[in-house]
């Protein structure tokens, strides 16, 4: 099925109240401060709503205290991520009271359950626009209506749209997000992503490679697709092994990455395409969650314990070098101690690179909410301890194969802890901490690796 797109005449709208707003700042530049809870996906989402901001005038402020307008982009995936947010949100309350003039706003995921975003509606009426994921695109036209004396709150039930064309002010550095799709299809019972992100649409294929070319013409030269599951990327028949071939194709692109891949949709034809375009990094997120078959299939995941080892040789036998990371829930409802045994000897048996570790927390509005069986607390983090000695160990053991080695960073800062090193990472995303000064920042060196740290290594440059 074609996705929908948000009508040309509704994105003009929004242009429209762009220039309105613009003008009448007139010659100001008020300060606007975004601060971003949760994945990718929202990062960029505000990289969305600074590009609408900077369209009309606002400028990035330094800190929340400076800023005439502040929003909050939430995300509802971790523990407790309800009591956080309405504490943050408290905070400003403050700032308000010294500051009648500010504008403040809430959006993003937690935004879209509607019932919580009524409860923060109603405990803090000082917040003056609260907005869903579906209500981006027309952000300008909702701060116009709150800069006229009003008061938002737009939440759209929809399994959602594609809004293109919107302006976008992207974060500072040499690499950046690409979204090739939105929402997810696969309702893993622990989840609520496809709750409040809607239903898998896919942009046009055409729109993506002219989106990277435009990101390498600003100066960008390490690019990451995103999605919720790219893996079932459907752009008008063009899929993704095929997308990552013609986006490979584009001039002064350098590094080309991708996230996040389900495992029960990585085809050969990826690691093929992988193994084959220059570009293409040799890295992979591959989310396993559970070694256990019985919790895999508890958690809706759709693949077994056999298929993603399968997957893993593939990758490992075709991808030169590739680094496998994943994340892991322990604790789901249900899970023995065999269950985590079978998680532990998957860890062993991949030998992750990096993995992202969880104890199973309830989401309401999900399957795994009510299911019989919750664990206990004090359980959930025992398991969880025990599965990150595992992870530590492949860690250090993914590590250790890297002595002596060459490859090529991208230089992404400077680290002041003890002994300033500059950082840049391989592409199989394994982070190099080398000697150097600023000036190195964006340009990509040979280094061969001298040492390990548990997390990173340590290189020299060679050229
Ligand atoms: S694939 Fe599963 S875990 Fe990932 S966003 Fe979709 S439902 Fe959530």
């Amino acid at each position: 099925m074609e996705p929908r797109y948000v009508d040309n005449a509704i994105i003009e709208e929004s242009y429209r109240a762009i220039d309105r707003l613009k003008a009448g700042l007139g010659n100001a530049h008020p300060l606007y401060y975004i601060e971003t809870y949760g994945c990718q996906m929202n990062e960029h989402d505000s990289e969305k709503i600074a590009g609408m901001l900077e369209s009309i005038g606002y400028r990035k402020a330094a800190s929340k205290t400076e800023a005439d307008i502040i929003i909050f982009n939430t995300c509802c995936i971790r523990d407790h991520a309800e009591k956080r947010t309405f504490g943050n949100v408290g905070f400003i309350k403050e700032l308000k009271a010294q500051n009648p003039a500010l504008i403040t706003g809430v959006c993003g995921c937690m935004m879209q359950q509607r019932e919580v975003a009524k409860r923060l509606s109603q405990r803090f009426p000082f917040v003056d626009m609260i907005f869903g994921t579906n209500e981006l695109h027309v952000f300008p036209q909702l701060l116009e209506k709150v800069v006229n004396g009003g008061r938002v709150f737009e939440i759209r039930d929809t399994d959602g749209e594609i809004a293109e064309g919107l302006p976008v002010k992207r974060n500072e550095g040499f690499s950046t997000f690409v979204n090739i799709m939105y929402g997810c299809n696969n309702f893993c019972s622990y989840c609520i992503v496809p709750y409040v992100r809607g239903r898998e649409r896919s942009r046009r294929a055409e729109d993506i490679v002219e989106e990277v070319r435009n990101v390498v013409r600003e100066g960008f030269t390490e690019v990451t697709l995103l999605g919720q599951n790219v893996n079932s990327y459907n752009g008008g028949g063009v899929r993704f092994p095929e997308l990552l071939r013609m986006v490979n194709e584009v001039e002064g692109l350098k590094r080309l990455r991708f996230m996040t891949s389900h495992p029960k949709d990585l085809s050969h034809e990826l690691v093929m395409a992988m193994a084959e375009c220059d570009k293409v990094c040799e890295h992979i997120h591959l989310p396993v969650q559970s070694g256990s078959n019985r919790i895999l299939q508890l958690m809706n995941r759709r693949y077994t314990r056999e298929h993603y080892l399968e997957l893993v040789r593939d990758l490992r036998e075709n991808v030169k070098g590739v680094e496998i990371t994943t994340d892991i829930i322990v604790g789901f409802p249900t899970e023995t101690e065999e269950d985590l045994e079978d998680t532990l000897s998957l860890v062993r048996e991949v030998g992750y690179s990096a993995a992202y570790s969880f104890a199973y927390s309830v989401r309401e509005g999900t399957k795994a909410a009510v299911m019989d069986g919750q664990i206990p607390e004090e359980v959930k983090k025992e398991r969880l301890k025990r599965l990150n000695e595992v992870i530590a160990e492949s860690v250090t053991g993914a590590n250790d194969k890297y002595m002596g080695l060459e490859g090529e960073i991208l230089v992404e800062g400077r680290d002041m802890r003890g002994e300033p090193m500059m950082f840049g990472k391989l592409p199989s995303l394994k982070m190099v901490y080398v000697k150097g000064d600023e000036s190195m920042i964006g340009n990509y060196y040979k280094v061969r690796i001298t040492g390990t740290r548990f997390n990173s290594l340590v290189g020299e440059i060679i050229d």
